[in-house]
């Protein structure tokens, strides 16, 4: 089986398989050169691998997609107790009627102190 590849030059150039990863030189130029391990048998093939390379090498270097956050957390509502109008726990006073609310507490869970008995 023959390799077949260009020389700098452009010179097709045909070596025996046994000669591959040797020096040589090309037989049109006398330029030196080493044969190659695989056969290439265009400059066309060259190119379309170093365009899949860096095709695959953008797609790779592309930050992959993050992940969708977290459905926002509903905000806890209270109500004002004088006119049922809902007033924000980011404020004191109901913005309905004026009411002082206070500020507002998260509810806790209820501690199980049953357990330690
Ligand atoms: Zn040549
Ligand atoms: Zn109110």
């Amino acid at each position: 089986m023959l390799i077949l590849f260009r020389c700098p030059q452009g010179h097709k150039i045909r070596a025996r398989r046994e000669l591959a990863g040797q020096q040589g030189k090309c037989p049109r130029c006398g330029v030196k050169l080493t044969v190659p391990e695989l056969p290439r048998p265009s400059g066309l093939e060259i190119k379309r691998d170093a365009l899949t390379e860096s095709a695959l090498m953008r797609v790779l270097g592309d930050v992959p997609a993050p992940p969708p956050p977290p459905p926002p957390k509903t905000e806890p509502k209270r109500y004002c107790p004088r006119c049922r109008h809902v007033v924000s726990t980011a404020t004191t006073v109901c913005g309905n009627c004026k009411l002082y609310v206070g500020v507002y507490v998260q509810p806790k869970k209820p501690v199980g102190s049953n357990d330690l008995n």
